[in-house]
């Protein structure tokens, strides 16, 4: 297992083309704009190594016996996918951020599943390569993009149906040796970080979109592969210093690209489907469950940061045992535990696949995101009322780092007596990177936007069966259990 510096060094040998601003990056481990975010992902390799955090950090591969990072493990059991949700909601409260690497886990668990489903309708041999694959990750440590979100064109248009063929990603050249792949996924989290892109279909898929349904793994700087970096809220404070980023050590959230393949080659060992469209759709709902699943851990492991923070904005502002603030911190727990218990719910209530893989309750990870599509808002709301309108208006680190107006700053920004000035202004700059920034829309859109969920939710919630149960009860169907106590 690698740990955080290793894994840091470990980017300098990779060359993918990253584009951010206008100008190439060079080195994404130590360009300014990009290195918060790899320090968040140095964490999930650095906490590996720490004996307290051993039983959720590491895991023991089934496929070699080896001790490995749990971000490259195949679920075994239900424990396991609690364990990952722990492992994210430390990961969350440390690093006050996305650390990027679930995404790949989620892709190499969702296609280790569903390529043992294809392999037995069409006795295809995927899903040796995807053990192949799987013993490289974890043997090697890598980080893994998980790539799912196509750029998509017209949205009320099939892959198939587009006016450039190219909007979805897909098989241009079958070769002896390999397939040629073209097209953009979007909005990928960690890509420009990681080792490898895992490419996942986006939908289900007709016969039609047979080219479209395609899974496959590149390293991240193999030839033709392009990244478009994108812009975060306030990004660019990380090159005007520390105090005004509120979280300059590791950023807000992932830190997400443009992908572009033009004419990438892939090897067949590295081909995980290919034309199966019927089961798009399977690995689409499989990569979403388990993606769906994360979101009451690392979410509300950052949500712990934001309630730390706005509870000492309080303290320095000496209005922390005001009831009305009491009664906010309250309600932003209460808000925050529960996504937890959603997250804790759909690993417990988890099941064994036929790959021998476990994956957690699609109903309950479903529910887990869509509450945190609206939660953190609210939470996010309540720390932005405690801490106050200045959240909006504190005046820049350049001013304070200005002997002209440094004394003025250090004096009218005072809070109560004990607490040096700088203080408050590093509180006040996190619960505005934290409440304002590119954290709501994650929440919003990542793992899925909220209407995915509610298809999802309303497919598996069994909607006839609760007809069944008011038609029992109101007397319209027959009732054998009272017939049973009262004849
Ligand atoms: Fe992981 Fe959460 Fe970031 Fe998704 S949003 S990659 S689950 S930390
Ligand atoms: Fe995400």
């Amino acid at each position: 297992m690698m740990n955080g510096r290793e894994y840091i060094e470990s980017l300098r040998k990779y060359r993918p083309v990253v584009y951010f601003m206008g100008r190439k990056i060079q080195s994404v481990a130590d360009d300014p704009v990009t290195a918060p975010h790899v320090n968040a992902a140095a964490l999930t390799y650095e906490l590996a190594h720490d004996p307290r955090y051993e039983d959720v950090m590491t895991a023991t591969s089934h496929l070699t016996g080896e001790k490995i990072n749990r971000f490259t493990h195949i679920h075994q059991s239900t424990e396991d996918l609690v364990k990952k949700v722990r492992m994210m909601r430390l990961l969350g409260q440390k690093t006050g951020s996305c650390f990027q690497r679930c995404v790949g886990l989620d892709a190499i668990n969702a296609v280790y599943i569903t390529s043992y489903d294809v392999d037995e309708k069409y006795k295809t041999d995927y899903h040796e390569r995807v053990r192949e694959y799987v013993k490289y990750v974890q043997k090697k440590d890598l980080m893994v993009a998980g790539a799912m979100t196509d750029v998509k064109g017209d949205r009320s248009l099939r892959p198939h149906e587009q006016a450039d063929k190219d909007l979805y990603v897909r098989v241009v050249e079958k070769r002896e040796d390999g397939i040629v792949v073209r097209g953009a996924k979007a909005h990928i989290t960690g890509a420009v970080n990681s080792h490898e892109i895992l490419v996942l279909p986006t939908r289900a898929m007709s016969e039609k979109d047979k080219d479209y349904a395609v899974a496959f793994a590149v390293p991240v700087d193999a030839e033709g592969v392009k990244m478009i970096f994108g812009r975060q809220t306030n990004d660019t404070r990380r090159l005007d210093g520390e105090i005004d980023c509120g979280n300059a050590k590791y950023a807000t959230v992932g830190g997400e690209a443009l992908i572009i393949f033009e004419d990438v080659f892939v090897p067949w060992d590295r081909v995980f489907m290919c034309g199966e469209y019927d089961f798009s759709a399977e690995l689409v709902e499989i990569f979403a469950t388990f993606h769906r699943q994360n979101y009451g851990g690392c979410k509300v492991g950052v949500a712990d940061v934001l309630i730390g923070a706005a509870a000492s904005v309080a303290e320095c502002n000496g209005v922390a045992e005001a009831s009305h603030v009491v009664d906010k911190i309250t309600e932003m727990i209460h808000l925050a535990e529960t996504c937890w218990c959603c997250s804790l719910a759909c690993s417990y209530e988890g099941f064994k696949t036929p790959s021998g893989a476990y994956m957690p309750n699609q109903l309950l990870a479903n529910v887990t995101k869509l509450n945190i599509t609206r939660l953190p808002y609210e939470w996010s709301r309540l720390a932005q009322d405690i801490a106050g309108g200045i959240i909006a208006t504190m005046p820049s680190e350049k001013d304070y780092a200005n002997p002209e107006t440094r004394k003025l700053i250090e004096k009218y920004l005072k809070g109560v007596a004990n607490v040096p000035t700088e203080e408050r202004m590093r509180l006040i700059r996190l619960v505005e990177n934290l409440s304002i920034g590119a954290e709501l829309p994650e929440s919003m859109h990542g793992a899925g936007s909220p209407q995915a969920q509610k298809i999802m939710i309303l497919r598996r919630s069994n909607l006839e069966m609760k007809k069944e149960l008011a038609k029992i009860i109101a007397g319209i169907l027959p009732d054998d259990n009272y017939r049973k106590i009262r004849g």
